[in-house]
């Protein structure tokens, strides 16, 4: 998920790597190392926080040798610390590894591994790789590289050096962006072409499935049975900007875009399909106590509360037990019923939302468990909740959130699953809505596939003052967010209502000049909608329905209209929320605004 950089060639390698790992700053981390071949052997230096750092450290200790790699780390396992920092070593210090992506079966490695001997000394998914490729060594390390990675499930985009082969460096991709870069007699691996843009343009993408070998003489390209293949190499034309958005406009777009994997990220190892519920390592919760619960209490701010008041739906409706969702900044300042038969839920993107993390507390203190839903690992309420889920949806640079949102909505399904199945929910309808999860992320991508009709869309609505976005049941809260986002970033005045309750009050405002978006998948309050959507189209409104099927009662009666795939009902603000963020996106940009960082707003909130 973060920055890879290595590099092999005539030059000292400390200041490329330190230079190409200041390129991925953009991305995100929390924590960045070094290792260099010095000569006698591998060498590194690790640092917490940010890279400058790292280089007060090296500046203190140089690392002096010209193969090295190098790591910008955004922890998924483990706390961002000096000692979960990558590079990792393996128990004889020969073998060096840098990992972006997530090693599934980690915990059953690392049991085996320390049977065998091996020492550990992080909380990391990566270390196994470490002392996995030294047992598998045995004198050519993209062998030993192979061999491990045949044991290996997950994600990986790595780069290893092993000191009794001090030229080589063996890099291996599966699910984790991983590119070579060729120089004048040097060559460089990278996660990220950003990083090495400054020394060459000339690159070869790897493949899920392909291992490169650098060395100072040339590099190879193999698969996983070690047959050389023949890859193109390709020049980059892109500038800087453009390469660390991925090639799209903006870091909210790549986001937008995103969606597909961060989701599955977030569902990864967690679904049991055959028992239609999820395991979920972290909650440090036992069954009993789980069904210990009389209600829940969810707090969080801003997108976070929307996809709270979805899972308050979920609870409720799969798990049968009572929910209540605050903001965060209200609940800390009443007088909130809670005690230790409350489970409370602390939703946080980045996991230090200051009025979030003190309602968590205020929760602690009078007794309740303390869940945390965050996506940034080794923060500040995960560190100190009982408990938690780690959404897994990388960093998220665009002020406004869009994947962290849909990926928090999906571990509300996760939870809902597995306490709905100790309770209410059988394991038929546990099954149907596993299965349902699993189409999402091919769901999400039909829907990205369609971007050009939201962009026309905006078009049409650019100019326009107002917005109203209506939804019943669980796409109230997804109306909510749309609304939200095109507040966010257009600075349109936006605002999202139980469609019913429209006619109690904002009707008033609805003329030919009000748009309207109605969310209307097929689902058992579909007919209900509709209803509402001719109370608009009464009055003249500009009605855009997000729907899910060809509907005849919706004929007539709308003026425009996207298709969201069908899933079940639970789920369906998921997919109905991407079109929307497109919306807020393209009308944005058609306004001319600051997309990435709008005006007045900061990615973490970490004052009251
Ligand atoms: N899973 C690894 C860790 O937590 C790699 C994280 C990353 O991609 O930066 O250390």
């Amino acid at each position: 998920m973060c920055g890879i950089v290595g590099y092999v060639g005539p030059r000292v390698a400390t200041p490329l790597l330190i230079d190409g790992l200041k390129r991925l700053e953009y991305r995100g981390y929390d924590s960045a190392g070094v290792a260099v071949m010095n000569g006698k052997g591998v060498d590194t230096r690790r640092a917490p926080g940010k890279i400058v750092k790292l280089e007060a450290m090296l500046n203190a200790e140089p690392l002096v040798g010209t193969l090295g790699i190098a790591h910008t780390r955004w922890a998924t396992h483990g706390a961002p610390t000096e000692l979960n920092a990558h590079p990792h070593t393996s128990t004889d210090k020969s073998i060096a590894v840098v990992h972006n992506g997530i090693i599934e079966n980690a915990t059953a490695l690392k049991a085996r591994l320390e049977a065998s001997g091996y020492v550990f000394t992080s909380e990391t998914d990566t270390e196994v790789l470490a002392h996995l490729i030294q047992e598998m060594y045995t004198g050519k390390l993209e062998d030993a590289v192979i061999r491990a990675l045949e044991h290996v499930e997950g994600t990986y985009g790595i780069a290893v050096i092993c000191s009794k082969e001090p030229d080589k460096i063996v890099a291996a991709r599966k699910g984790s962006p991983l590119l070579i870069g060729l120089g004048e007699n040097e060559y460089f691996v990278a996660s990220d072409a950003s990083a090495i843009l400054s020394y060459t343009r000339e690159v070869v993408y790897l493949d899920d499935g392909d291992l490169a070998v650098l060395d100072r003489n040339g590099y190879k390209i193999l698969d996983m049975s070690a047959t050389q293949l023949d890859k193109a190499v390709s020049r980059i034309d892109w500038d800087l900007g453009q390469i660390e958005r991925g090639g799209y406009a903006h870091f909210m777009l790549k986001e937008i875009f995103e969606q597909p994997t961060t989701i599955e990220n977030t569902m990864r190892g967690r679904l049991l399909p055959e028992d239609g519920t999820s395991k979920l390592g972290g909650l440090n919760l036992t069954d009993e106590e789980l069904l210990f619960f009389d209600n829940i209490v969810i707090t969080a701010c801003g997108t976070s509360w929307h996809s709270a008041l979805i899972g308050e739906h979920m609870f409720e409706e799969l798990a049968r037990i009572p929910v209540e969702v605050e903001y965060a900044s209200e609940f800390r300042y009443r007088n909130p019923i809670v005690d230790e038969r409350t489970l409370c839920i602390v939703m946080s993107q980045s996991g230090e939302t200051a009025d979030t993390l003190a309602a968590m507390r205020e929760a602690k203190r009078r007794g309740a468990r303390t869940l945390g839903i965050v996506n940034q690992v080794g923060s500040t309420i995960a560190r100190e909740a009982d408990g938690g889920i780690y959404i897994h949806a990388g960093p998220e640079i665009g002020v406004a959130s869009t994947k962290a949102f849909t990926s928090q909505v999906v571990a509300l399904a996760l939870l809902t699953l597995k306490v709905g199945r100790l309770r209410d929910l059988s394991i038929m309808n546990g099954r149907r809505i596993v299965e349902a999860l699993q189409a999402l992320p091919g769901q999400i991508q039909s829907i990205l596939d369609r971007a050009d009709e939201i962009e026309q869309l905006a078009e049409e609505f650019k100019r326009a003052q107002n917005f109203l976005y209506l939804g019943r049941g669980y796409n109230f809260p997804a109306a909510l967010e749309g609304a939200l986002k095109l507040k966010e970033i257009s600075y349109i005045h936006a605002e999202g209502y139980p469609a019913a309750e429209m006619k109690h009050g904002p009707i008033a405002l609805i003329d030919e000049m009000m748009p309207v978006v109605c969310i209307a998948p097929h689902d058992s309050v579909f007919d209900k909608i509709v209803s509402n959507v001719q109370e608009v189209k009464a009055r003249k409104g500009k009605v855009i329905a997000i729907t899910s099927q060809a509907e005849p009662s919706l004929v007539g009666k709308i003026d425009y209209e996207f298709r969201i795939p069908q899933t079940i009902e639970m789920l369906s603000p998921i997919l109905a929320s991407v079109p929307l963020q497109l919306l807020a996106y393209y009308i944005a940009v058609k306004r001319g605004s600051n997309v990435d960082q709008p005006r007045n707003l900061a990615k973490s909130v970490t004052v009251e």
